[in-house]
């Protein structure tokens, strides 16, 4: 590990400032990607910040019936909030779905969104890998790359972006709430992540010295079903080969309104609103969950070792959409 300057954040403003100071500047809360990225030498910030004490661990209603969570909510802290378990049923699915109930009491909310590719490549120094030094090639292209992306690649970076929470609020529609140099802003969560084209090292619109500080739910109806289903190679503590997570609002066997997000396939959580689209005003049956699979697969790119993985994603997200419109 590189050697690095300590300091601790006690309000908001004094972490802003001290981001704003050094540009190698990194926060740490949880640590559980940070500090394994800065052991390998993958991450070597000049200046760690740690924000465990920012008064921003509340899960909060807000007026319009929504939800506010604080970026430094505990994972563990979250997937058991009554709240979330009753109404954002997919968020407390997806955050038991990741990580080990330790890792989840250390994790937080921002930074899981923050979160960083598992691709081999990228946490080994001793491969050429544009995301972790921009113009040195990717490993992965020609190497093994069974965990690898099939959507949203390019012929720079294939990575997938390992959030299972992530996932569940794509489908959420959640707001990712940011402080930095230049006052507040509000970013949807599926505009807050890049896509790699050339550039892989950026992989959201956080500039340096940004803060998140909290993310917002919309309200939903009384009715609204919701569920996260995730595969993977082992029931525990793994990343997600393929993962769905389905909001969806039913008039009697029609579906009136779904959104619809994938995990483990894309290299950012990736919103289908073409499986979406061939679902809304649709009956709830198999053929019609097919078909809004096939539609959120076709711009699938498979590589040699994951090819796979399109299939898995389809029954993925059947097998979701079938669960969450059974009967009650
Ligand atoms: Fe690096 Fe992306 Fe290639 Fe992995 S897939 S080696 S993260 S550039």
């Amino acid at each position: 590990m590189e050697p690095f300057q300590f300091s601790q954040a006690k309000t908001i403003n004094s972490a802003l400032e001290a981001g704003r100071s050094q540009t190698e500047t990194k926060f740490v809360a949880g640590g559980t990607t940070l500090i394994d990225l800065m052991k390998l030498n993958v991450e070597t910030p000049k200046r760690v910040v740690d924000i465990n004490s920012l008064p921003l661990a509340q899960i909060e209603s807000t007026p319009d019936g929504g939800l506010k969570i604080g970026a430094m909510v505990r994972n563990s802290d979250l997937a058991h909030d009554q709240t979330v378990q009753q109404r954002y049923t997919v968020l407390s699915e997806a955050l038991l779905s990741g990580a080990s109930p330790q890792l989840r009491n250390m994790a937080t909310t921002g930074g899981n969104l923050l979160q960083r590719t598992r691709c081999y490549y990228f946490r080994g120094t001793a491969y050429p890998c544009n995301k972790r030094e921009p113009g040195s090639g990717c490993a992965a292209i020609d190497g093994f790359n069974r965990i690898h992306a099939i959507l949203g690649t390019s012929e720079h970076c294939i990575a997938t972006h390992p959030s299972d929470m992530a996932v569940a609020m794509m489908a959420l529609e959640a707001v990712v709430h940011i402080q930095g140099a230049n006052g507040e802003r509000s970013v949807p969560v599926n505009d807050f992540y890049l896509l790699p084209e050339s550039t892989p090292n950026r992989e959201n619109v956080l500039a340096p010295g940004d803060l998140i500080t909290y993310v917002t739910l919309p309200s939903l109806a009384s009715s609204t079903r919701s569920h996260y289903l995730k595969l993977r190679d082992r029931a525990s503590y793994e990343f997600a080969l393929a993962s769905a997570a389905v909001v969806v609002s039913l008039n009697g066997n029609q579906i009136q309104r779904v959104r619809i997000a994938l995990g483990g396939v894309g290299t950012k959580p990736w919103r289908s609103t073409e499986a979406e689209h061939a679902l809304e005003g649709r009956e709830a049956n198999q053929n019609n969950f097919r078909a809004a699979a096939e539609a959120a697969l076709k711009g699938a790119e498979p590589r040699h070792d994951n090819a796979f993985k399109v299939e898995l994603a389809k029954r993925c997200l059947t097998r979701t959409l079938t669960n969450v419109t059974q009967p009650a």
